[in-house]
């Protein structure tokens, strides 16, 4: 018979709830008022008592030619006894049909009820009408006044989106958003933490309608031995050996005397799409953007935007008679890209008054190029442009990373280089360069989408004597130590861990600058120990050690191990 799960009011932890909860199998069994073993031993000994009795006084009555039809008060309690224990036998095995026929069963099944499969969270809340007028609560609000609120909520009275303006209250504003989206959706969320977290500092900046945070490990590799200072790099992570694998590349480089990193550019990139009458127009407006007697009068206007924001250049791109003119511009410690957008609204509202008829289609016409893998960023970079290497001795390669410089290089060459010119990619000339930009992005507070183009890279291995040089060069490394998810605690501290945290005001842009290199310093590390674990044939030894949980495997796959 099924798990079957039941609606019970609960309370725990303080919350009340009606939830489903996980009952045992129904049995037979549970029907008689006594435990089996005495019920099953009555029956069993009236049947056979019954039996016996009947059976002498009808081999009495035989003997003494007593009509059997005669009965006397003993006999009728007998064949009660008889027929009861009889039905009680033969019923027992199929007295799930009671049940099955039983009208209980009926609201089990009305109810939406499934099996509690195993991939099934047993704990989930019941689907919900949501104008259902007694709802049931799945959490503790703080007053009565909440509970109108979330009412309000799903009746469509109050938006979602406007409770912490109403409240002024940002955590419980989140509060009783959650309880509402939980009661709209009959859905749980459970696990999904609401403590802990400080929801006035998101804002307006990080997230709108927040209803709890999620929670990801953060581990330390390192230290990371870059242009003579070492780092402790937090990464943010859920793949296993991640970190591990990174920690090893930032011991092979720390015992070959360390890596060593120079910044070729910093500048963030916006290119809005313009349409003209004619293309003799749209280019009559691209040799004026990019004629040099008019960059100083642009870029005053551009570098109103901030006191940070500092116009680079100006190169543009015509499509008929549309015009994508891609600024670039320094931005301090900001990765830049509110700053530099506002800077380009400001140009192109003074190239309006010059030229009346261009039209702007929008702000952003994709040639910038944000968050989308491009060649324009492959070539010309977007962000920070860091090259960083290396040089790994013999021994190390062969003490640390369990393999030879000879493999080292020819695998790089075929996988990175061939490989990756066959597969017609995009940047992507690297093992994982974006493992390790990702973990470092999110401990940091970065923008996460970001990590496309930011994860663009180049890893070259090359025989130096005996030795190794290994160099990872990445032209668009988007980041900042201010603004966006970086003043949030965990990742401000994390940034803090770095050395990088927030504005650095005896030479701003020095703190992201750093970062960028920082980032490069442990991709240069992932490249180098995840290249030594595929040369060395680890790769898959390392991920069932580290990747798999042994709740996740079975004992087959365990002797793999
Ligand atoms: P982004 O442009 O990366 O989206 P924001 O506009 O959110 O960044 O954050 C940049 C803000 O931080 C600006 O208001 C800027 O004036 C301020 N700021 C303070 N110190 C610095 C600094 N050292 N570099 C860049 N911006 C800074």
């Amino acid at each position: 018979m099924e798990d079957l799960r039941r609606r019970l009011p609960t309370k725990k932890n303080g919350e009340i709830s009606n939830v489903a909860v996980a009952l045992p199998p129904r049995k037979a069994s549970d029907a008689l008022p006594l435990p089996l073993y005495l019920t099953n031993t009555f029956f069993l000994a009236l049947f056979f008592a019954t039996v016996y009795f009947l059976l002498s006084r009808w081999r009495e009555k035989i003997r003494n030619s007593t009509p059997l039809h005669v009965v006397d008060l003993s006999e009728i309690c007998s064949l009660i006894g008889f027929v009861a224990s009889f039905i009680y036998l033969l019923g027992f095995c199929g007295i799930d049909f009671i049940f099955r026929s039983s009208s209980d069963d009926d609201v089990w099944v009305n109810d939406g009820m499934i099996p509690c499969g195993q991939s099934l969270d047993c704990r989930e809340i019941l689907p919900i009408k949501p104008n259902s007028v007694d709802l049931p609560r799945v959490s503790d609000l703080d007053s009565v006044e909440d509970e109108e609120i979330v009412k309000s909520v799903i009746d469509g009275i109050i938006p979602s989106y406007s409770l912490e303006t109403k409240l002024g209250d940002c955590k419980r504003a989140a509060a009783i958003r959650r309880e509402a989206v939980q009661r709209i959706t009959g859905k749980s969320l459970t696990g999904l933490p609401l403590e802990g977290f400080d929801y006035n500092s998101i804002l307006g900046q990080c997230c709108e309608m927040p209803v709890g945070y999620v929670q990801i490990p953060v581990g330390i590799a390192g230290p990371l031995l870059l242009d003579g200072i070492e780092y402790s790099v937090p990464m943010a992570t859920t793949e296993g050996c991640l970190v591990a694998s990174t920690n090893r590349g930032f011991k092979a480089i720390h015992l070959s005397g360390g890596a060593f990193s120079v910044l070729m550019k910093d500048a963030m990139t916006r290119a809005p799409v313009v349409r003209f009458p004619s293309a003799r127009r749209a280019a009559l407006v691209m040799f004026y953007l990019q004629d040099p007697a008019n960059f100083e009068r642009l870029s005053l206007i551009f570098n109103k935007s901030s006191r940070f924001a500092r116009l680079q250049s100006i190169t543009c791109k015509i499509a008929g008679r549309n015009l994508y003119p891609r600024f670039s511009c320094s931005t301090g410690d900001a990765m830049g890209m509110n700053m530099v957008s506002k800077g380009v609204q400001n140009v192109l509202d003074f190239v309006k008054s010059e030229f009346p008829d261009m039209d702007v289609i929008g702000i952003s016409g994709n040639y910038c190029s944000d968050k989308k893998a491009s060649a324009v960023n492959w070539i010309e970079g977007r962000g920070k442009h860091v090259v960083c290497e290396a040089f790994i001795k013999a021994e190390i390669v062969e003490k640390v990373l369990k393999t030879s410089v000879e493999a080292l290089v020819e695998l790089n060459t075929l996988k990175n280089l061939a490989g990756s010119a066959m597969a017609g990619s995009l940047g992507g000339f690297n093992a994982h360069a974006s493992n390790i930009v990702s973990a470092v992005f999110i401990a940091t507070g970065q923008d996460p989408a970001q990590n496309v183009e930011s994860s663009h890279c180049i890893t070259l291995i090359e025989a130096e004597g005996n030795d190794l040089h290994i160099s990872v060069s990445m032209p668009c490394i988007e980041v900042g130590t201010v603004g966006g998810g970086t003043q949030l605690a965990s990742q401000s501290a994390c940034l803090n861990l770095l050395g990088v945290k927030g504005s650095n005001n005896e030479e701003p842009g020095s703190n992201a600058q750093q970062l960028a290199r920082i980032v490069a310093g442990s991709v240069l590390a992932g490249e180098l120990s995840l290249m030594s674990a595929i040369a060395a044939g680890q790769l898959v030894k390392s991920h069932m050690k580290y990747n798999r949980s042994s709740r996740d495997i079975g004992p087959s796959s365990q002797v793999n191990r």
